[in-house]
């Protein structure tokens, strides 16, 4: 069941596969509510703006990047009844990042770009360079929205093209502001490209140190998959009668929060093996159930999962030495 969304974060890809043959707006509009992940960022302070902002945004080839030319948080400026202006995002110089418009409208950032585009204010003045923790809450932020909106790991040079743009590339039709982000910033796009790519490597989940039968594997596999369904399908919405917001959802949740594990969980499941031979099981079985019943986070659970895949794998796969059910040495 999980197979299908790993490797996959382009939200159009997933969208396809629940509404086959439309188009990306099309899918978008499919979906009877557009879920609050796709809303607003989560790791976001919310300050929602109650005007300066335009009608549903149902496509976004990419995000615009601008220099806010001043410091501290914009949304007093935004707020005033004379500044038609707004930015979805805006993100500090120690890296915090504030949401004032939800993802799924209009905000008013670059004009003629306005309705096709995401766009993120960042603190500072154009002759500034953004400063590491900027890069990486940005990237944080390009993550999601690859995820959410489709926004292709490219850097977006004109209103035609796609992916990490700057106000400057829409010339007179997005308001002429030619010098936002200005030249330093404007460089520093592909690092934050970079950074989309590197995850962090968090620790493997210790419980691939576990000696695991195949009948443990499967235990372990069925409570982890039932704990996450009892997650991801919200009340309304139980899982007999799917409802497209919750599937997105449940889809979400399984790339986005999949896809920078992939790497880490990989390097973990390839050598179990060796784990379990040169390490003592700091777990037993029972306290991987325990945990899987009392989490209330799915990340943890989605790990499991793929480690319990790869060592049923492992397990079902012929052996050249000893039969089945070795000695967990
Ligand atoms: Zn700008």
């Amino acid at each position: 069941m999980l197979t299908c969304y790993q490797h996959d974060g382009d939200i159009r890809t997933v969208l396809a596969r629940l509404v086959p043959s439309a188009g990306p707006a099309e899918m978008l509009r499919a979906a009877t509510a557009i879920p609050a992940g796709a809303q607003w960022h989560p790791d976001a302070v919310r300050e929602p703006l109650t005007q300066d902002m335009g009608g549903v945004l149902t496509y976004s080839r990419g995000l615009v990047l601008h220099v806010q030319a001043g410091n501290n948080d914009p949304v007093g400026w935004f707020g005033r009844a004379d500044v038609q202006a707004s930015s979805h995002w805006w993100v500090s110089k120690t890296g915090r990042l504030i949401q004032y418009v939800p993802a799924g409208r209009v905000a008013w950032a670059q004009a003629g770009g306005n309705s096709s585009w995401h766009s993120v204010e960042t603190e500072g003045l154009p002759d500034e360079a953004l400063t590491g923790a900027q890069l990486a809450t940005l990237a944080v932020l390009y993550r999601w929205g690859r995820v959410w909106w489709g926004w292709p790991l490219t850097l977006a040079e004109s209103p035609t093209g796609s992916g990490l743009g700057w106000h400057g590339m829409g010339g007179t039709p997005w308001g002429g502001h030619f010098d936002c982000p200005g030249e330093t910033r404007k460089g520093q796009r592909a690092a934050i490209l970079a950074l989309v790519q590197t995850t962090p490597t968090p620790t493997p989940p210790e419980e691939d140190d576990v000696p695991l039968t195949d009948a443990d594997a499967d235990k372990v596999a069925k409570a982890t998959i039932s704990r996450l369904q009892s997650l991801v399908w919200d009340d309304p919405h139980p899982p007999n009668q799917p409802h497209v917001g919750a599937l997105i959802r449940r889809t979400y949740e399984m790339t986005g929060d999949t896809l920078g594990r992939v790497t880490a969980i990989q390097t973990a499941s390839a050598t179990p093996a060796a784990r379990t031979a040169s390490e003592p099981p700091p777990v037993t079985v029972d306290d991987v159930l325990a945990g899987i019943a009392a989490t209330t986070d799915n990340r943890p659970l989605l790990d499991i999962l793929r480690a319990v895949t790869a060592r049923l794998a492992e397990l079902a796969a012929p052996s050249t030495s000893a039969p089945t059910g070795g000695t967990p040495a």
